[in-house]
C-alpha cells in the first residue's frame, strides 16, 4: 500500500467510518495502514484487537435509532434519513422509543443496524427480534453491524472523487492571504485583518469562508468594490447605538475599531448595537460574535447580501442567503452561525467547482424547477432552510440589515461581478448581568452544560472548537492553495 497521506489527513478522511471513534483510524495508521487495498479489513482488525471495553465504548458511541436527525453525525443522519427513519409515524416513533429503552437497559448499548438498503418495516422487524436476544450473541451481532456500516461508508467514500489536499502551516496561510491581498490593492492593516479572518475560517474547517475567499477579495479590491485603503469611521451616536461607515472597507477591518467600542458601550449601558454600513461582508459571521463572547457579552449579528434566494412560495431570488450568528460566553463559548439558505452559497460554489451535485431542496433552476445541479442553482435561485420558517428568519435578517442602511438584497447590484456585497451589518451586544442579574450567565452556562451531557448532543460551535484545538498543519484544497499562491506570488 502506498503511504501518500500523512496521519492527520488519513484520520480526517477515515476517522468517521466508525461512529465518533477516530481512534480506529488512528491505530490503523500507526500500524502501517494507508489508503486503498484492504483498508476495510485493517480497520476491522483494529476493532477486533481493541478488547471488550473499547468495543463497548464503540457500540455506545452510536445514536439511538430514529434519534433526532440534528443530533446525529453527518453520516448517521444521511443513512437514517435514506431508510425513512426521519419520516416515522407517531406510533412508529413511540415503538422505537420503547424498544430503544428496553434494548439499552438489557444490553447496555443502543440497537445498531446497518440501515442502508433496508426500509422502516424491515428495520423495526429486526429490532423487535433482536431486543430479546442473548447478551453475548447480541454484542457480537451489534459489532458485526458496526463493521457493515463502516464498510458501506468506506465504499461510499471511495466512490466520491477525492479532493487533493496539501499540509500548510497556519502562519503560511496568513502570509499567503496577506501577500495576495496587498498585491491587489489592500494596505497592510486591511490585508492583515482579512488574512487573519480567512486563516481562522480555514483552521476551523469553515472551508467556504477560508482561503477559498481570497480570490473574491482580490477581484473586489481590483475592481474598486472594496477600497483597500479605506479608513472606517464612527459617524454618529455616543449612546447605545454605534453607527459606523465602513467607507467600502472589508468587514474584518471595520471590526478592529467597532467591536472594542461596542463592547465598551455594552458593558457600560447593558446593551449596545452596531449599525455598520457601506462595508463588504464576505466572511463567516462567527468571528464577531465569538470575539464579543470572549469579552463576556452575549452577542448576535446578521447581514444581507445579494438576491440569491427565493422567498418561500416564490421562485425569483429576492433575499440574500442572510447569515445569522449568536454567541454566549463560556469555555468554549456557544457559537451559532448559519446561513438562512439550505446551503451556504460558498458550499454550492465549491460543489459546482468540484462537479458534485447537492441535496434536493437546496435550489431551483433559472426557470424555477427544483434541481440538484449546483451550477444551475448558482444561475437560478437558492432556497431557504426549513421552508417558510427559514424564509421568515431570512426576512428578519433582511429587515435588520436594511434598517441599518441597506441596501436590501434585491436592490444590491454586483456590477463588477466580484460576488462581494457592499451593504450593512447589524451586531448586538448584551451584558448578561444587565439582563438577569449576577447569576444569569452562570445559569445559562449550566443549562448548556446539561445539554452536552445528553447522548448525541453537541453545542453549535463545538465542531470548530474541536478542530481548533488540534495543533499542526492545515490541510488545504490544492486547487485553492495554487490559486492563492498565484495571486500572491505570480
Ligand atoms: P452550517 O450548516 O455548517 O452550521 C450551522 C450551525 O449549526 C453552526 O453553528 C453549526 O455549528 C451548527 N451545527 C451543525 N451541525 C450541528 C450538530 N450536529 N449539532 C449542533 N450544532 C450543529 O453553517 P452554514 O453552512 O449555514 O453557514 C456556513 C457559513 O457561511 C457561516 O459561517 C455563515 O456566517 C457564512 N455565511 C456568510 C454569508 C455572508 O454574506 N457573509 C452568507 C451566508 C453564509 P458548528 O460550526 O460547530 O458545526
Amino acid at each position: 500500500m502506498s503511504r501518500a497521506m500523512d496521519r492527520e489527513a488519513f484520520v480526517v478522511r477515515y476517522g468517521a467510518l466508525y461512529e465518533d471513534s477516530p481512534w480506529v483510524a488512528e491505530r490503523a495508521y500507526d500500524g502501517g495502514a494507508a489508503e486503498g487495498g484492504d483498508l476495510g479489513a485493517v480497520l476491522r482488525r483494529v476493532v477486533e484487537r481493541a478488547g471488550r471495553d473499547a468495543q463497548l465504548a464503540l457500540l455506545r458511541a452510536h445514536p439511538d435509532l430514529g434519534a433526532r436527525l440534528g443530533s446525529l453525525s453527518e453520516a448517521s443522519a444521511g443513512e437514517q434519513s435514506s431508510a425513512g427513519l426521519d419520516r416515522c409515524s407517531a406510533a412508529e416513533l413511540e415503538e422505537l422509543a420503547t424498544l430503544n429503552a428496553r434494548y439499552v437497559e438489557r444490553f447496555g448499548f443502543p440497537f445498531i443496524i446497518a440501515v442502508t438498503g433496508l426500509d422502516r418495516g424491515a428495520i423495526l422487524d429486526g429490532f423487535r427480534r433482536r431486543a430479546d436476544g442473548a447478551p453475548d450473541e447480541e454484542f457480537a451481532t451489534a459489532l458485526e453491524e458496526v463493521h457493515r456500516i463502516a464498510a458501506l461508508r468506506l465504499a461510499a467514500l471511495d466512490a466520491e472523487p477525492d479532493v487533493a489536499r496539501t499540509p500548510v502551516a497556519y502562519d503560511e496561510v496568513v502570509r499567503l492571504a496577506h501577500a495576495a491581498l496587498v498585491r491587489h490593492g489592500a494596505d497592510d492593516a486591511h490585508a492583515a485583518a482579512i488574512a487573519r479572518n480567512v486563516a481562522a475560517a480555514e483552521r476551523d474547517g469553515s472551508e467556504s469562508h477560508g482561503l477559498f475567499r481570497v480570490a473574491g477579495y482580490a477581484r473586489a479590491l481590483t475592481s474598486g468594490v472594496i477600497d483597500g485603503r479605506a479608513v472606517p469611521r464612527i459617524t454618529a451616536g455616543d449612546g447605545a447605538v454605534l453607527r459606523m461607515d465602513g467607507q467600502r472597507c472589508a468587514a474584518p477591518l471595520a471590526y478592529e475599531t467597532a467591536l472594542p467600542e461596542l463592547a465598551r458601550r455594552a458593558h457600560d449601558k447593558g446593551i449596545a448595537a452596531l449599525s455598520l454600513t457601506n462595508v463588504a461582508h464576505f466572511a463567516a459571521l462567527w468571528p464577531e460574535v465569538e470575539w464579543l463572547a470572549g469579552e463576556g457579552l452575549v452577542a448576535a449579528a446578521c447581514t444581507a447580501n445579494f438576491a440569491y434566494m427565493a422567498p418561500f412560495g416564490g421562485s425569483r431570488p429576492m433575499l440574500g442567503t442572510n447569515p445569522f450568528a449568536f454567541a454566549v460566553p463560556g469555555d468554549p463559548p456557544l457559537v451559532v452561525d448559519m446561513a438562512t439558505s439550505a446551503m451556504a452559497r460558498g458550499d454550492v460554489m465549491i460543489a459546482a467547482r468540484r462537479g458534485r451535485s447537492v441535496d434536493a431542496g437546496v435550489g431551483l433552476t433559472r426557470d424555477g424547477t427544483p434541481t440538484t445541479d449546483a451550477t444551475a442553482i448558482l444561475k437560478g435561485a437558492q432556497l431557504p432552510f426549513g421552508g417558510a420558517k427559514g424564509s421568515a428568519v431570512a426576512l428578519v435578517v433582511e429587515c435588520l440589515a436594511g434598517l441599518c442602511g441597506g441596501p436590501f438584497s434585491d436592490e444590491a447590484t454586483d456590477a463588477s461581478g466580484s460576488g462581494v456585497p457592499v451593504g450593512s451589518v447589524f451586531v448586538a451586544a448584551l451584558a448578561p448581568e444587565a439582563l438577569g442579574g449576577p447569576d444569569a450567565l452562570r445559569k445559562a452556562q449550566a443549562f448548556l452544560e446539561r445539554l452536552t451531557r445528553e447522548r448525541g448532543v453537541r453545542l453549535p460551535g463545538a465542531r470548530r472548537h474541536a478542530r481548533r484545538a488540534h495543533q499542526g498543519d492545515l490541510h488545504v484544497d490544492e486547487a485553492t492553495l495554487a490559486a492563492v499562491r498565484r495571486l500572491a506570488d505570480p
